[in-house]
């Protein structure tokens, strides 16, 4: 692992240069791509540390009880589009240091920087057979999903997929960790740092076009805060659509022309349903690329909960704000939602800030910070409709997935000759 480490210190730029070629996103984004996963990789190198066991000595007369955590066997992992490298090294790094193989399927719209990593992988000296690849769709997940070999399934991506994965695979008895969809809320107060709080919307909103599990993509401004809308709208129309090898670009374009319509479709709906279109990005010609799949910042304002545009994820640069009278009614119109991936908020109250962390109904939650995905050493902590499964990724949460606890009970004392007793072990 450190050498897999240093291999993709020294490979970053490809590594980079693939994702935005495949996928779209900017150079620069592609780059935090592969740093992100980087991270886990490191993480897995404190491997020794992390699977160890427990160990209480002399629990009853010579005798003690240690568990010890064991690979699982074969594990496998399904990963979207939209972090290519990143979510794969969510996954075998931490797979394989606990002494497992695994097979990897990308995604099949940008399987080219997981392919990378396995060369850089097969480089560092992981053992052959030990991280496979296959390609495909449907037919491969559900074979994935029905294979006795194969004992545990990571999965991220959307809901459909992930609750057909989660209940196909658990009922071949294997133990299934399913990321899915999102809808982030920001909460605004009225005496946030209007500043940073403007910048930290735009750039969680709009960043990777707003192709991000962790994008905030819904703004609730809470009373007294709401005429900011006019300037977020002002910095959200300034910024540069173009190819992601662009060196002025923003935001790149959306994944595919299905993706594109898609989004087109909700902003309409949003609409046709009395939202206010105040930015509307759909018409974007980037020159040179007339026919790319570029949306521009899109910002749909009074946004009411019963829309489809917001019950559903849109997964691409469309900002909804909302508007709540008072902290709790904010908070409510978050905990109304379904999804529970990520929540944050921006204040200088300290009193704010903690009823929002006690009252609040998501996995992973920032308090001026738009974005709260933590460093490995915690799990990604996604909650509600947003997860399935009880062992998160990475972290501890992660050891314990792949693997199995044993717990030892030995005994070793010196023979004395004694009554046979039928009667259930007691420690005394
Ligand atoms: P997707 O569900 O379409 O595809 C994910 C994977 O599942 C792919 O490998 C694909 O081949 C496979 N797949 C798709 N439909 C399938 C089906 N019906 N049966 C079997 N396999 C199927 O997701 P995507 O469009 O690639 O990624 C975007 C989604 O991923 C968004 O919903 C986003 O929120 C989510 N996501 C979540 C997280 C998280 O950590 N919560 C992180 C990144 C992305």
């Amino acid at each position: 692992m450190f050498k897999y480490q240093e291999l993709i210190r020294a490979n970053m730029d490809k590594l980079a240069e693939n994702i935005t070629t495949e996928q779209g996103k900017t150079l620069k984004d592609a780059w935090g791509d592969v740093f992100r996963g980087l991270e886990v990789v490191e993480h897995a190198c404190g491997m020794g540390s992390l699977q160890m066991g427990e160990y209480v000595s002399n629990v009853s007369h010579g005798i003690d009880t240690f568990s010890i955590r064991e690979p699982l066997g074969v594990c496998a992992g399904i990963c979207p589009f939209n972090f290519p490298a990143m979510i794969p090294l969510w996954m075998f790094p931490i797979a394989v240091t606990c002494g497992n193989t695994f097979v990897l399927k990308p995604s099949e719209k940008d399987p080219g920087a997981a392919m990378m990593l396995a060369e850089l992988a097969m480089e560092a000296g992981l053992p052959k057979g030990v991280l496979n690849i296959v390609h495909g769709t449907h037919d491969v997940v559900n074979n994935i999903c029905d294979d006795e070999a194969i004992k545990a399934v990571s999965f991220v991506g959307s809901n459909t997929a992930g609750m057909h994965i989660y209940s196909r695979a658990s009922a071949s008895g294997k133990r299934v960790q399913c990321n899915m969809g999102a809808k982030n809320h920001a909460i605004i107060l009225p005496d946030a740092d209007r500043d940073a709080t403007l910048n930290a919307l735009i750039a969680a909103g709009f960043g990777a076009a707003g192709q991000r599990c962790m994008a905030l993509s819904t703004a609730v401004f809470v009373g007294g805060s709401e005429p900011w809308e006019d300037e977020l709208v002002k910095r959200a129309s300034s910024l540069v659509v173009n190819t992601g090898t662009a060196n002025d670009a923003d935001l790149g374009p959306v994944i595919s022309r299905q993706a594109k319509d898609r989004i087109c479709k909700l902003v309409q709906s949003g609409a046709d349903s009395g939202a206010r279109l105040v930015l509307d990005g759909r018409e974007i010609v980037v020159p040179q690329f007339e026919d790319g799949n570029f949306i521009g910042p899109t910002v749909l304002a009074d946004v009411k909960g019963d829309m489809k545009c917001y019950q559903e994820e849109i997964f691409g640069p469309v900002l909804l704000l909302m508007k709540a009278e008072s902290l709790d009614d904010a908070i409510q119109i978050v905990n109304r939602n379904k999804y529970g991936n990520g929540a944050s908020i921006f204040t200088t109250s300290g009193v704010s800030a903690r009823k929002f962390q006690t009252d609040i109904e998501a996995g992973q939650v920032g308090i001026n910070v738009p974005i709260p995905v933590p460093l490995p050493f915690f799990s990604f902590t996604g909650s509600k409709a947003s997860f399935a499964g009880d062992l998160n990724f990475y972290g501890k949460a992660g050891v314990q997935f792949f693997t199995q606890i044993k717990t030892i009970t030995q005994q070793w004392k010196e023979s004395s000759p004694q009554r046979v007793s039928l009667s259930m072990p007691t420690s005394q």
